[in-house]
């Protein structure tokens, strides 16, 4: 195993690994809150400096949503490249798991883009800072939904003077796990749903089991609904959308959903209202705790439901210093840092 170190400056350590046919890369952005947590993303990438890029982004974005989500957790993330060959994963997953471990613990990984609870399971063979196994915490997707629908009862009490989605229609892109829950938890309230997704199947069963309307890919942006809820790709709210959203309001569970800052700013100045993403969609990483930090269940739901809190002290934020909603979750997030140093 061949490691260097990359040295790069606010982070506490970068570095990368070779292996054998192994190539990896870790980076723990802050453990002030607690040890670093982000998962393995098992990904191809033009140029290694490609990856690193990815890598940083990644592991910084972690730090402030673990602040964010109140949880005593840092920020880290790891990228191990994917070969253009057929792999053989058990090595790969296994060299990874050694070179997390020369983190001795300041460094804890799970599941990510192109992983799995089974490659988790390899992973566990050679360490045992890491998360995502299976039989432990299991699904996080009904917890991320659970979020996001407290995140779109906060907005609907900002925007509205109420928590209640009754009537309220809401335009749903993306049927699958996380999309399924929230048509689920949004049904259950009395909301009505438009939805859409590239699979017809889970689309359909949306519609079947909350009768919600179906609509096409590129309608849904358009739709005549209260709230936009993206549970589908990232870099959703865009030049092209965001001129044709009749919405007030877009919650969704999708990550990274501003494809680039500025659409922060333009959504703000047609009058929507934004809940940022990783505020909304902590869930799922509230209830890794479960695994991480021995939680009750119980705790584990009280604290999703206070992303509720969270999301509206955004918004206070945001129009007390009149900034853009993703500055002001920011600006709460370093607020903790500041204060736990
Ligand atoms: P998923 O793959 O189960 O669901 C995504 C769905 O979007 C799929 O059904 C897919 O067919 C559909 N889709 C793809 N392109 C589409 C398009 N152009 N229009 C409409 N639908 C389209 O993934 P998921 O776990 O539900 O995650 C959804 C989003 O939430 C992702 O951005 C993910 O990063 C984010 N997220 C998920 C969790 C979680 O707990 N699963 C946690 C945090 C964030």
């Amino acid at each position: 195993m061949e490691i260097k170190e990359l040295n790069i400056e606010g982070y506490e350590r970068v570095a990368s690994c070779i292996d054998g046919d192994y190539r990896g890369f870790i980076a723990v952005h802050s453990t002030r809150l607690g040890p670093a947590v982000g998962g393995t993303r098992f990904w191809k990438y033009d140029s290694d400096a490609a990856a690193v890029n990815d890598l940083l982004r990644l592991a910084r974005g972690m730090t402030y949503k673990n602040a964010l989500a109140g949880l005593p957790l840092g920020g880290g993330k790891s990228i191990v490249l994917r070969p253009d060959a057929e792999v053989n994963r058990e090595e790969m997953f296994r060299a990874h798991a050694r070179f997390v471990d020369t983190f001795g613990g300041s460094y804890i990984t799970a599941e990510d883009v192109g992983t799995n609870p089974h490659d988790m399971a390899i992973v566990r063979q050679e360490t045992k800072h890491v998360a995502g196994l299976y039989g432990l915490s299991g699904d996080p997707s009904p917890f991320t939904a659970r979020g996001v629908f407290r995140a779109m009862q906060a907005a609907a009490n900002y925007r509205w003077g109420s928590d209640s989605l009754s009537a309220r229609r809401i335009a749903l892109q993306g049927c699958g796990n996380v999309g399924y829950h929230l048509a689920a938890n949004l049904h259950g309230a009395g909301a009505q749903l438009i939805v859409s997704d590239v699979d017809q199947a889970k689309v359909e069963l949306v519609a079947k089991e909350f009768n919600a309307a179906i609509t096409s890919l590129n309608d849904i942006f358009a739709s005549d609904a209260d709230v936009f809820a993206p549970c589908a790709l990232g870099g959703i709210i865009n030049d092209d959308t965001i001129p044709q959203f009749k919405v007030e309001a877009v919650v969704g569970g999708a990550n990274n959903q501003l494809l680039e800052e500025r659409h922060g700013e333009e959504i703000e100045r047609r009058g929507i209202l934004y809940a940022p993403d990783y505020a909304a969609n902590a869930g799922g990483i509230i209830n890794g705790c479960r695994e991480l930090l021995e939680w009750e269940e119980s705790q584990t739901t009280a604290k999703v439901d206070e992303i509720y809190d969270t999301v509206l002290a955004i918004f206070r934020t945001a129009a007390a210093e009149k900034i853009p909603t993703y500055k002001a979750a920011d600006r709460l997030a370093e607020d903790r840092l500041t204060a736990v140093r």
